[in-house]
């Protein structure tokens, strides 16, 4: 099953990835954290990407597009995968139809006044793990990997205001897109935990997956 994951900054797609990755074996595919691995490592991808990133627009789509139909070409997602931050906008949706067969939107619905909170606590680890502050109890290291976690540099309120414009503005729409389309599922997040949002997400798939 290939899905998209849908949702405002915040709303926790990366966490809800990683578990569905778990369970599921789909293979995770952000197109932030490529981006950032660019960005660390000075690429020309990297040094095209920061100047939006930092912005808080959108990195332009000729550039997002390649990579996605690049990665999307590998052997390893033969049997499922799911993109994360991908598509942004509806010239990007249409594109991936054109190179991809999707099955399934999983839209994160939350609540636009608990995104700031969440995203400006945010910390995260270069494995791709993230966590909120509230909950680290002053840990330091990733759960995960051992790795230090940090707070990414477009996590700061300035920016976080311009990347809920560009959601609102250019990424929400997609979600008529999948609606008409007939592959829409919409998961309500608020302040349950991420495992309660999962148990959602988890039987949908499994009554999907006919398990
Ligand atoms: P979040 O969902 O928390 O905003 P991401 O890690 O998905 O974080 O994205 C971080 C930034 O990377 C975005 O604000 C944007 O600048 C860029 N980016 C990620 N995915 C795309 C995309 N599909 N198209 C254009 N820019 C993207
Ligand atoms: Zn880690």
């Amino acid at each position: 099953m290939n899905i998209v994951l849908l949702g405002a900054p915040g709303a926790g797609k990366g966490t809800q990835a990683s578990m569905i990755e778990e369970r599921f074996h789909l293979v995770h595919i952000s197109t932030g954290d490529i981006f950032r691995a660019n960005i660390k490592g000075s690429t020309p991808i990297g040094k095209v990407a920061k100047s939006y990133i930092d912005a808080g627009k959108l990195v332009p789509d000729e550039v997002t597009c390649d990579i996605v139909k690049d990665r999307l070409a590998a052997d390893d997602v033969k049997s499922g995968y799911m993109l994360d931050g991908f598509p942004r906008n509806l010239f990007q949706a249409a594109e991936l139809d054109r190179f991809a067969h999707i099955d399934l939107c999983i839209n994160i619905d939350v609540d636009v006044s608990l995104l700031l909170d969440r995203i400006c606590g945010r910390r995260v680890c270069s494995c791709g793990e993230s966590y909120h502050v509230s909950t680290l109890n002053g840990a330091t290291a990733c759960k995960k990997c051992g790795g230090t976690l940090y707070q990414r540099d477009d996590d700061n309120p300035e920016t976080v205001g311009k990347r809920l414009d560009t959601y609102f503005n250019e990424t929400a729409p997609l979600v008529e897109y999948y609606k008409n389309q007939g592959k829409l599922f919409t998961v309500k997040s608020g302040k349950q935990p991420p495992e309660e949002v999962f148990a959602v997400i988890a039987a949908e798939l499994e009554r999907r997956s006919g398990k």
